[in-house]
């Protein structure tokens, strides 16, 4: 009989693990659920849209999902539509590869005021995700300030700073492109609470900051040391320095004729988002490092703001059945094994760290564990879970009804943009109900 898995989630983490199942074994029946009718997670909901060349690795993705020993269960959510008890019936081994959703918020008074939004809310807001397409940010300017200094602190910071034109070309959703056009956001802060040695943002995305359109990098050249210093790693140092050059860049750069402004603020903690009913600054500490850490020196100073976006890290949405490490956001695991015949890939096991291709190597891991654990497969699978699904009514995307979407948005695509995505669930479904309808909004 062959081995049958579930994967849950059609994010990287997801498809890295099917291929990798796939390709160990010719037998295996591998099905990919997830919630939502879309697939590729995070590559469709995460990936800024002025990165479309990101997204490519679809493509790679779309190649498994065509292999005879895969399918693929969309609008199928776990937990909803389905219990992990049931599925582990169902199959040999289940695969979580939900990911890492949710905001890690700040733990500093006000951090629930409106006008303060968290990353992963606002990304799949301008991503079009349809369970944050009704956030309705008040966009507002002419100051915002992020928090963090990381690549998503980068990717709000340009998306904010970008002219309506630049994003033209891009499959931006519609509601964000309109609220963007009119926010009047003029000056960005981006808020590290230690040094331009300690970021995290990698050196090609810090170097697309000097590149916005009428806009200019600023900050005090003092926080810029020499040379770098403890950092022992030789990769981690090559890249301090790289990002150490590219703020030496911006601090001298002429910021003549610039309408907008970016400002790097270090050595800064936030302590309390200012307001009254709604966001109109963000109190911090100034901060030094003692052994790495930030540590506060009783300095504060304010910073006027009329949004305040945090982009500190994402954790993982808990699942029912499994055990969850609420202090790191992640299921608990023994190197992606949760209990027996349940693992774990990507950043529900891991935590939000890496690039797309990190979560490649956790595929390959959980495909030979499968095969190290699961010595004789007697689970039904596919016929399983077409049954209980029929029998509760649930209408699944297939990959062929994917495809049939992804066609109408390239369809209602203008203007250059790759796509026009659609946002609500229902007209996806309307969609595959009838005749070809126009993407709507
Ligand atoms: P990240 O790289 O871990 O950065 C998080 C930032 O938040 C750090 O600067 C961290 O500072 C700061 N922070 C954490 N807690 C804080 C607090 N309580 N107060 C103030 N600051 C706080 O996370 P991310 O930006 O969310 O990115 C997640 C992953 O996705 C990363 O691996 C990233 O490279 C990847 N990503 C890549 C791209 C790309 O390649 N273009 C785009 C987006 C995301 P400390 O260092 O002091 O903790």
């Amino acid at each position: 009989m062959a081995l049958s898995v579930a994967i849950v989630g059609a994010g990287p983490g997801g498809f890295y693990a099917a291929e990798a199942l796939a390709k160990a074994d010719p037998g295996v029946q591998v099905d990919i659920l997830e919630y939502l009718p879309t697939p590729y997670g995070l590559i469709r909901y995460g990936v800024a849209p002025d990165h479309e060349k990101t997204r490519r690795v679809a493509r790679t993705f779309e190649r498994t999902a065509n292999r005879e020993q895969v399918a693929y269960y969309g609008n199928v959510r776990l937990g909803r539509d389905l219990s992990l008890s049931e599925l582990r019936e169902f199959y040999d081994a289940v695969v979580l590869a939900t990911g890492a959703p949710l905001d890690r918020a700040p733990e500093i008074p006000g951090a629930a005021m409106p006008g303060a939004y968290g990353a992963a809310e606002f990304v799949d807001w301008y991503n079009g995700h349809p369970d944050w397409r009704d956030l309705r940010p008040r966009v507002t300017g002419p100051a915002a300030a992020i928090i963090g200094n990381g690549n998503v602190a980068l990717d709000l910071a340009r998306i904010l700073l970008k002219r309506p034109a630049d994003l033209a070309a891009t499959d931006i959703a519609e509601h964000a492109a309109s609220a963007l056009e009119r926010s009047g956001i003029t000056e960005v802060s981006l808020i590290g609470r230690r040094g331009p040695v300690e970021a995290k943002w990698t050196n090609v995305e810090l170097r697309e900051m000097g590149q916005l359109h009428g806009c200019a990098a600023t900050l005090d050249p003092a926080v810029l040391p020499e040379v770098v210093t403890g950092v022992a790693d030789a990769r981690a140092k090559r890249l301090a320095e790289k990002n150490l050059a590219s703020l030496r860049g911006f601090a001298q750069s002429n910021a003549e004729g610039a309408t907008k402004r970016l400002n790097f603020q270090f050595y800064a903690r936030p302590v309390e988002i200012l307001g009254d009913g709604w966001v109109t600054g963000l109190r911090l500490e100034r901060t030094r490092l003692e052994q790495g850490r930030a540590v506060g020196t009783g300095e504060h100073f304010e910073l006027p703001c009329s949004m305040v976006l945090h982009a500190i890290g994402y954790r993982a949405e808990p699942i029912p059945e499994v055990p969850f490490d609420g202090a790191r956001g992640i299921v608990k695991n023994d190197q992606g094994r949760v209990a027996p015949g349940v693992y774990a890939v990507g950043w529900i096991k891991r935590g939000p760290s890496g690039v797309i291709g990190t979560n490649k190597p956790d595929g390959d891991l959980v495909a030979k564990q499968i095969a190290q654990d699961i010595t004789a497969s007697g689970k039904p699978g596919r016929p399983a879970l077409e049954a209980a699904l029929a029998a509760r009514c649930i209408r699944w995307i297939g990959f062929a009804d994917w495809k049939r979407i992804e066609a109408a948005e390239v369809a209602a695509a203008a203007g250059g943009a790759p796509r026009r995505k659609f946002v609500k669930v229902e007209d996806m479904l309307g969609l595959l109900a009838g005749p070809a309808r126009q993407a709507s909004r």
